[in-house]
């Protein structure tokens, strides 16, 4: 544990603590002259939060709201406090920008500290970290992670999997810190140079994070790693403040603790709902982060007392209405990657080009097996996302290694194939 002093409060001193944080935090934003925080809290009477337990008299906030106060609009200091900002992708509509005060960047080194220790991360380890840098909080995030727990940090960012490979091999990567579907590409890669030997007497644990992955996906990982790695699920939002709200500890498979003394959880219709007690230049009060949670109950064996929340099923606004059924992708990934025949990579593809959506799934085999298995392995799983999620889904198996591998950034799953002249178009009626 980095901070047990932190980490393994007692609970009702952790209330104690919270409920401090939040009056503290109210009382600053309501007195601000901004006109946002004005707008925000301005049905609120003054002395209204006593107590942690308040916080359900508070306005929610939404994504939106970011976009709308673009870039600065939000700020509850001075802007020339403000020492970084990040940006969100904006896969989703248009970027959204937060920012930190020096207090929140050490806010950030601990947390993400505690994120690596919990995956099993140590002072005087070698940090491979192949998350983006630059304005994608993943990168730089996990490098001051890194850094404050006193590991040796590669700096390696996305991208280019041949030579962080050979860096992983040559500087002996004790833990790896990317995506999910990155790490599973260089165990790929590693095997395919002849370097999975090398790696595998270094590498011990991943931290992996920014995309929803399965316990089937991470069955994957590790296998792919050759049992050698243990593959951690961490979780974070930029509009929080990016990696190290939440991480699995090494006790806990499937649930990961909420650093709930800076970030408050509430789970509200199966959303999960944060508030930031102590962030500085841009907190957020009970933000819906369209992720799809639930707290599990329950003391753990690391000793940790935050509460807990499941492995994300994915995001509100990524559910997938096919003729009626609501399916997460990361369900589909369950069913795709429990077979061992098929290999980690996979399209999810949603034809939407007539009235009743067509849902079409494309894998392709793990290495080493024979090609005339593939159209008994496709009516296998056709049958299985059948019975599995009451769906009808149309599957293709392609040849080892056929999928383009993406090397950079959060993997893409679903495709959305809208008209006839969309370039996806030609490759679906092959198929048909
Ligand atoms: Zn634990």
């Amino acid at each position: 544990m980095f901070q047990p002093e932190h980490e393994a409060l007692a609970p009702g001193r952790l209330a104690e603590l919270q409920s401090d944080r939040l009056v503290r935090l109210i009382g600053r934003l309501q007195k601000l002259s901004s006109p946002f925080w004005k707008a925000k809290l301005g049905g609120l009477e003054p002395g209204s939060i006593r107590d942690i337990r308040d916080i359900s008299r508070l306005p929610f906030t939404t994504k939106s709201e970011l976009r709308d106060n673009f870039p600065f609009g939000m700020l509850a200091v001075d802007r020339a406090e403000v020492v970084r900002v990040h940006a969100s992708s904006g896969t989703r509509g248009k970027p959204t920008v937060v920012s930190y005060t020096a207090a929140d960047i050490e806010l950030f080194a601990d947390v993400n500290a505690r994120c690596l220790a919990s995956a099993g991360g140590q002072k005087g380890d070698v940090l491979h970290n192949a998350y983006g840098y630059g304005l994608f909080t993943g990168g730089l995030g996990l490098h001051y992670g890194g850094e404050r727990l006193g590991a040796t940090v590669v700096p390696a960012s996305g991208g280019n999997p041949g030579f962080q490979v050979q860096l992983m091999a040559d500087l002996g990567a004790n833990g790896l810190a990317c995506t999910p579907s990155f790490a599973l590409l260089l165990a790929e890669r590693a095997e395919r140079d002849g370097l999975l030997k090398t790696i595998q007497s270094t590498l011990r644990y991943g931290a992996f994070g920014a995309e929803p992955w399965s316990e089937a996906f991470r069955a994957k990982i590790e296998e792919a790693w050759g049992g050698v790695l243990e593959a951690h699920d961490i979780y974070g939002l930029s509009e929080v403040i990016g990696p190290g709200v939440a991480a699995e500890c090494t006790a806990s498979r499937g649930s990961l603790h909420v650093f709930e003394d800076h970030f408050y959880p509430e789970v509200i219709d199966g959303e999960l709902v944060l508030t930031t007690l102590t962030k500085e230049a841009m907190p957020v009060i009970r933000y819906r982060t369209g992720d799809v949670t639930s707290f599990v109950d329950g003391e753990c064996g690391c000793g940790r007392t935050s509460r807990r929340i499941a492995r994300l099923a994915g995001r509100v606004d990524d559910m997938l209405v096919i003729r009626g059924i609501n399916v997460y992708p990361k369900e589909i990934e369950a069913v795709l990657l429990d077979d061992k025949r098929v290999s980690g990579q996979y399209q999810i593809i949603v034809d939407r080009r007539s009235a009743l959506p067509e849902m079409m799934v494309r894998a392709e085999l793990a290495g080493n097996l024979s090609t005339d298995v593939r159209a008994e392995l496709a009516s296998t799983l056709a049958r299985r996302f059948q019975e599995r999620l009451r769906l009808r889904v149309g599957v293709s198996i392609g040849e080892p290694g056929s999928l383009v591998r993406q090397e950079t950034g959060k993997a893409r799953r679903v495709w959305d194939v809208t008209s006839a002249d969309d370039p996806l178009a030609p490759l679906l009626a092959r198929q048909e």
